[in-house]
């Protein structure tokens, strides 16, 4: 269907207007002015764009992408380089309304971590400086290669990192010369949309085209399905669970996908017992447990298990004795399969307060509990599944190396995250190379994977099956070579 301007225009007030009613953009967002006309290098082969990046069909999403991704690259890097900048300061200056709309809008996660997500990507994404060239010059003149853009992209997003995606994605995206049209999750479309029309204004304001990051207002897997056969994406970026992973890879197209996880911290005889209970209930803990990157179990070596425990506690986790965690097994868990494989969860309780879970089965802790510990045997159902809420299960093993092998089998070959606490360099090493993880942290959360409170530069698309780990500017490229022969030499 195609649609004009004014219509776009239309829609995107309303959908702005209750956002602003509802109290969810900050007074820095201005209403929505009236779409001016697009300076149009070409014209587009379907349809126009609005003004803040979100639209109610496909086509005219890629087709506005499509011209703002032409303009875009005509732009000079300077310009690139200050759009960025207003993109990083937006998000700085609306942290609180994208915290608050994502946790009331999907129910899941903790206000306060996702103040500090967002914060994390808007501040450490990298920008154009990832893209670096790469020149050979000898006897038989100078190659170089660069870094291009693909065009438009399309990423679909999780609910679970609904607005940290778009941000780390599109700051990649657009220094590397992209579009991108994002297909949100369905039951994270406002937050989403929120951050998309936030981009909008803020790339405009720096002088940049309008529809370099854009959206759909009513996104669905039918979207999300139709966006990977699209003819005008030339590049899938996907980020979400086995479904989606699976249905990007057999869609013909060149695709980047971030998946599931189920990251092991193990613990051994040697470790700073004090210290990696903090760093496990940090990091088990962040944003009740829903990113895919946190800690999902413990494997502790029997000679220091009790003392960890006591540690855990002294932070503020709850232990469950075995009936009461029978008891919690029959709420949160759905089916139960045997060791091995992912067993069913019910989703009711993915990314709820542990004080809450815990009331479920008659348990009363303080709000300041917000870990749920549980000591189960290596076949327990926990222990296999990626289960996305405070409630961790902790394995006693004979010694490192049954930790090591129970560690590998149970993050499943996903090579997603894992981490260790020691102080024994030999096993550090071993169970990094048995792992062979896109992140692997030592005596830290695994957020410090991410560059939280770890060196490095930050990506919520962590894309463990395609290869490219922590996705940045330069994954979002294509490699162009350009030869000079024989003439140009300056020694
Ligand atoms: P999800 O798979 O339910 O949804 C993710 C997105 O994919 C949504 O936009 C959804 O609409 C779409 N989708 C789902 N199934 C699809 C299909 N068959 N075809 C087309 N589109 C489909 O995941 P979620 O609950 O939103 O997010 C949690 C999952 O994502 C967890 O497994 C988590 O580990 C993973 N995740 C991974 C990373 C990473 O960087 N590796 C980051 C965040 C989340």
């Amino acid at each position: 269907m195609a649609i004009d301007e004014q219509q776009i225009s239309s829609i995107v007030s309303q959908v702005l207007g209750r956002l602003q009613q509802e109290g969810v953009i900050g007074s820095q967002v201005a209403a929505p002015s009236a779409p001016q006309p697009i300076a149009r290098i070409q014209p587009p082969a379907v349809s126009v764009g609005g003004s803040d990046g979100i639209f109610p069909d496909l086509d005219s999403a890629v087709a506005a992408a499509r011209v703002g991704q032409k303009q875009l690259v005509e732009a000079t890097l300077d310009t690139r380089k200050q759009m960025i900048a207003a993109m990083r300061q937006i998000i700085l200056d609306n942290l609180e309304n994208l915290a608050r709309l994502a946790v009331d809008e999907t129910g899941l996660g903790r206000y306060e971590d996702k103040l500090n997500k967002n914060r994390l990507v808007a501040t450490k994404t990298p920008g154009v400086e990832d893209l670096q060239p790469i020149a050979w010059t000898g006897d038989d003149g100078m190659t170089l290669v660069e870094r291009a853009p693909w065009g438009v992209i399309g990423a679909i997003a999780p609910t679970t990192n609904p607005s940290e995606t778009i941000i780390c994605n599109s700051i990649g995206m657009i220094a590397a010369g992209n579009s991108v049209v994002f297909c949100p999750h369905p039951s994270a479309k406002r937050v989403t949309n929120l951050a998309v029309s936030l981009f909008n204004r803020a790339i405009q304001s720096a002088g940049g085209p309008k529809n370099l990051v854009c959206s759909l207002a009513e996104p669905s897997i039918e979207y999300a399905q139709a966006l990977m056969k699209h003819p005008g994406i030339r590049l899938l970026v996907v980020t979400g669970g086995p479904g989606v992973v699976k249905a990007a890879m057999n869609s013909g197209k060149k695709a980047i996908c971030a998946g599931p996880g189920n990251p092991p911290a193990v613990v051994d005889e040697t470790a700073d017992l004090a210290a990696a209970a903090r760093h496990i209930y940090a990091g088990a803990t962040l944003d009740n447990n829903i990113v895919c990157i946190a800690e999902k179990e413990i494997i502790a070596v029997a000679a220091i298990a009790d003392r960890l425990k006591e540690e855990l506690k002294r932070c503020g986790a709850y232990e469950l004795n075995a009936s009461q965690t029978e008891r919690l097994m029959k709420v949160i868990l759905l089916k139960q399969n045997g060791p091995g494989e992912e067993s069913e969860i019910n989703k009711k309780w993915v990314g709820k307060d542990a004080h809450v879970i815990l009331r479920e089965i008659g348990v009363e802790a303080p709000s300041t509990c917000r870990m749920v510990l549980c000591e189960v045997n290596r076949n327990h159902p926990l222990v296999w599944t990626e289960q996305l809420m405070p409630v961790i299960p902790l394995v006693r093993v004979r010694d490192i190396d049954e930790a090591i092998e129970l560690a590998r089998d149970c993050e499943h070959g996903y090579g997603h995250t894992a981490t260790i606490h020691s102080k024994h360099v030999d096993h550090m090493h071993r169970m990094a190379r048995v792992m062979d993880t896109c992140i692997f942290v030592k005596n830290g959360p695994t957020f410090a994977g991410l560059g939280l409170g770890g060196e490095g530069p930050t990506s919520f698309t962590i894309a463990h099956p395609t290869g490219e780990g922590l996705t940045t500017a330069q994954h979002f490229t294509r490699l162009r070579r350009c030869v000079l022969k024989d003439s140009f030499r300056i020694v």
